[in-house]
């Protein structure tokens, strides 16, 4: 059908390589580019002779557009997906945009010196692409992702109203270090130091880091303490899904994670401020990620599953109605399949199946639109045949 290319070779895009390499048919060529090309050269090794995909590699900086152009003109992908840093979102809109190249991407623009997770920047792009006909996928992983695809399902097909919204993100699985992340560092811990936050009654409602914990009793799990965080996708579906009048986002921590993210925040090693070391400006959480295990390493370590769904409560014929929709997805099966934990393979996995919608047309138009904007039916679908079914149950416990 036609050819991708796929922007950063870490732990989430060698997942959905994996995965476009079994969707040969779909993905007939693909380019892997990223900074350091011997990660892409290590992986074209690995997977050729198992595919009928055709795999390139290219050293690329997505931080530059004119690099990224050039490399759209050679290659001509119908699409590309970005599964570099957030940090390079506007950079391979702004060379899609110049190409008028097709973009998808799974997590939303931030900038490097704040710690600020908004689609604003990203839905400024908004008439630029429609005006050049092409379009933006935005937030094509798990959560941003399949927490849109079930939410836009659940108002199709169980409410006429959707008023309440937790989205409940729980890993259960144990990688026997004392303290990593189960995604690029630098992300994950911006992300949980920052603010919490949460939609309720039109407004944001602001907590401090980790200040309204809960517990659940996750399917396939068990229970496990959970804290409100605030998630980019909150604010899209607080717009796209008719009726909301509360939206939550909630994840779970072990006790070893949480004291020591403490530690490091107290002794400032979680700072996103530059400082002067031996002559040289660092950003300590920078240099901190240098120091932990990288993600793409705990796979072979990491035992247990992953939970993670959304909880909807709204009317339906006038009827109040409660339903929850989640997947389960073992760490080690992952291992198995394509060589990562279940955090890059839920992650993965749904960026090649929004990438392959794109191609082949299922979901198409011009602008920029989040996920939960499109017919959620044929992205359930692919969800259960590429490795990430999904559950349902009419009768959940509800989170206080
Ligand atoms: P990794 O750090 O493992 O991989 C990032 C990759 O991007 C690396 O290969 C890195 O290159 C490359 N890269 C970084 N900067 C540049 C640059 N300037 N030019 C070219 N390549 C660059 O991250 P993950 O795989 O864990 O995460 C990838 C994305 O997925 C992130 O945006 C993350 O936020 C998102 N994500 C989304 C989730 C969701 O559910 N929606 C969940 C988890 C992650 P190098 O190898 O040289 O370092």
């Amino acid at each position: 059908m036609g050819k991708a290319l796929i922007v950063g070779c870490g732990g989430v895009a060698g997942v959905a390589i994996h995965k476009c390499c079994q969707n040969s048919e779909v993905f007939e060529e693909i380019m892997i580019a990223s900074r350091t090309k011997s990660k892409c050269d290590r992986l074209k090794e690995e997977l050729e002779g198992k595919t009928k995909t055709i795999i390139h590699t290219a050293q690329v900086d997505a931080d530059n557009v004119e690099d990224l152009v050039k490399l759209i003109k050679l290659f001509k992908p119908n699409v590309v997906l970005n599964l570099a840093l957030p940090y390079q979102d506007l950079s391979i809109m702004d060379a899609c945009l110049e190409t008028k190249t097709h973009y998808i991407d799974t997590a939303n623009y931030e900038p490097l010196d704040t710690a600020k997770f908004e689609y604003k920047w990203q839905w400024e792009y908004k008439e630029k692409f429609e005006k050049a006909g092409i379009m933006a996928l935005l937030g094509s992983g798990f959560d941003p992702g399949v927490t849109g695809v079930f939410s836009a399902y659940a108002l199709k097909h169980e409410f006429d109203e959707i008023n309440y919204i937790d989205i409940l993100d729980c890993n259960g699985g144990d990688h026997g270090y004392p303290f990593a992340t189960n995604f690029n560092p630098e992300i994950n811990i911006r992300e949980v130091s920052a603010n919490g936050s949460y939609w309720e009654a039109g407004h944001w409602v602001e907590t401090k880091p980790m200040e309204i914990k809960r517990e659940y009793d996750f399917k396939g799990v068990g229970k496990k303490d959970m804290y409100l965080l605030h998630h980019e996708e909150l604010e899209s579906l607080a717009i796209n899904i008719t009726g909301i009048k509360r939206i939550r986002f909630f994840m779970t921590f072990g006790q070893s994670y949480l004291t020591h993210l403490k530690c490091l925040e107290n002794v400032g090693m979680t700072s996103i401020d530059p400082i002067e070391f031996e002559g040289k400006q660092i950003v300590p959480l920078q240099f901190l990620k240098e120091v932990l295990p990288d993600p793409a390493s705990l796979g072979p370590r990491t035992v247990g599953k992953t939970n993670i769904g959304c909880i909807f409560k709204g009317k339906k014929d006038g009827k109040d109605k409660t339903y929850y929709l989640y997947n389960i997805c073992d760490h080690q099966e992952c291992y198995k399949e394509v060589g990562s934990q279940a955090i890059s393979y839920t992650t993965g996995v749904p960026a090649m199946i929004g990438t392959m919608l794109v191609m082949n047309g299922t979901w198409s138009g011009k602008g920029v639109f989040n996920i939960e904007e499109f017919d959620p039916d044929p992205f359930m679908e692919e969800l259960n045949k590429w490795g990430l079914p999904w559950e349902e149950n009419h009768n959940p416990v509800l989170v206080d």
